[in-house]
C-alpha cells in the first residue's frame, strides 16, 4: 500500500488479488507442448476467483495459436494473461517489465520458472519470490508454489461426494 493510499483509506483498502507468474517452456511443458504433470496438477486446482495465473514467456505471438491450445486441452488458469515477448525486445526485458508491472497491480505470491538469469532476476528486481525449476527435477518446485498456494487458500475445494 503506498502512503498515500494509507492516508486516503487508512486500514479499509482492499488487499491486491493475489497472482501467481508463471513461465511456460520448462516450467509447465517441454518441447512446446508436452506437459509437466507436477506443474499441471497444481495449476488445474487453483480458484481462479482467488488467484490469477499469469504466464510470462519468451514465446512470441507467432506461437499464440500452440499455446492457447496447450492451455485449453489442460484446462489451465491463465487463458487470457499469456504475456509473449515483443518481436522488438530481448526476452530478458520483456520478463523483467512483466514482473514490474505485475508486481505493483497485484499481490504476487511468487514467480516460478527455471530461467534464473531472466525470470530468476525479474523475480528479485520487482521483489517478487522466485521459485527456480530444475529441469532433471522439476516437480519440487511444484510442491513449493503449491504449499505458497495452500498458504493463501488458493486452491479450489473439492466437493466431496
Ligand atoms: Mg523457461
Amino acid at each position: 500500500m503506498s502512503d498515500l493510499a494509507r492516508q486516503l483509506f487508512g486500514d479499509d483498502v482492499p488487499a491486491k488479488r493475489l497472482a501467481l507468474i508463471v513461465d511456460l517452456d520448462d516450467t509447465v511443458c517441454t518441447g512446446f507442448a508436452c506437459p509437466l504433470r507436477a506443474a499441471i496438477e497444481v495449476l488445474v486446482r487453483i480458484d481462479r476467483q482467488k488467484v490469477e495465473v499469469h504466464f510470462v514467456t519468451a514465446r512470441t505471438e507467432v506461437s499464440q495459436k500452440g499455446t492457447d491450445e496447450f492451455i485449453m486441452e489442460y484446462r489451465l488458469p491463465g487463458y487470457r494473461n499469456v504475456h509473449y515477448c515483443p518481436k522488438w525486445q530481448g526476452t530478458k526485458r520483456h520478463k523483467t517489465e512483466v514482473h514490474a508491472r505485475l508486481a505493483r497491480e497485484y499481490q504476487v505470491i511468487a514467480s516460478i520458472g527455471d530461467t534464473d538469469d531472466e525470470e530468476g532476476e525479474a523475480s528479485r528486481l520487482a521483489s517478487v519470490p522466485f521459485i527456480l525449476v530444475d529441469r532433471d527435477k522439476p516437480d519440487g518446485a511444484w510442491v513449493v508454489v503449491a504449499q505458497l498456494i495452500e498458504a493463501v487458500q488458493g486452491f479450489r475445494v473439492e466437493a466431496t461426494t
